[in-house]
């Protein structure tokens, strides 16, 4: 007797209304609606983040989960992964960097466009993690700047998420003036970076 293969069998509504993404503050009136650039530009970045997974060891894995269809990283405007950092503006930093890889981290954030972002994912990434040893670079911003840490060994992929939207918040909120300015020089040029 043939196995009965069905899917989808039972037909489901949508259980929660769709959302759609609250847009800036401004003044609208018959026809027009005026708000701050920088606050559209900000709307628009948040909400396509295209990351560059720089995966080295085991955090690499819940970042699988993350992008897999349970936490689906796609929901947020991300589901755009790449491998070319000129193509992307968030660099995730994921397990363990030995001291020997810091310039070529360094040389993949180079090559990314400003604005960029770094988000350091799991203990190894944010601090050395439990490998306090001659050869690991005991935290990547050691080497590049980082704009938000995700503790954990591994993070789950609800901390990334978390982690991902504090991202979001800030590159929302970030000042289209910001990378102009001479306290973002003086963090590159802390780096080296020119
Ligand atoms: S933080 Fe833990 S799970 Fe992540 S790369 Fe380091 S040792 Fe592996």
């Amino acid at each position: 007797m043939p196995r009965p293969v069905q899917y989808n069998i039972n037909k489901k509504g949508l259980s929660t209304p769709i959302s759609i993404v609250t847009g800036p503050e401004g003044h609208s009136g018959e026809g027009f609606f005026a708000t701050k650039l920088s606050d559209v530009v900000g709307l628009a970045r948040k909400n396509s983040i295209w990351p560059l997974p720089f995966a080295t060891s085991c955090c690499g894995i819940e970042f699988m989960a993350l992008m897999a269809s349970h936490y689906d990283l796609a929901r947020f405007g991300s589901e755009r992964v790449a491998f070319s950092p000129r193509q992307c503006d968030l660099l995730m930093v994921i397990g363990t960097i030995a001291k020997k890889m810091g310039p070529i981290l360094k040389e993949v954030y180079l090559q990314m466009a400003e604005p960029r972002w770094v988000l350091a994912m799991g203990a190894c990434a944010s601090s050395g993690g439990i490998f306090d040893t001659y050869s690991v670079l005991q935290g990547i911003d050691q080497v590049i700047p980082v704009d938000v840490y995700v503790p954990g060994c591994p993070p789950r992929p609800e901390a990334i998420l978390d982690g991902f939207l504090k991202v979001q918040d800030l590159v929302g909120k970030e000042s289209l003036r910001r990378r102009h300015s001479e306290k973002y020089s003086d963090l590159m040029a802390s780096y080296r970076i020119e």
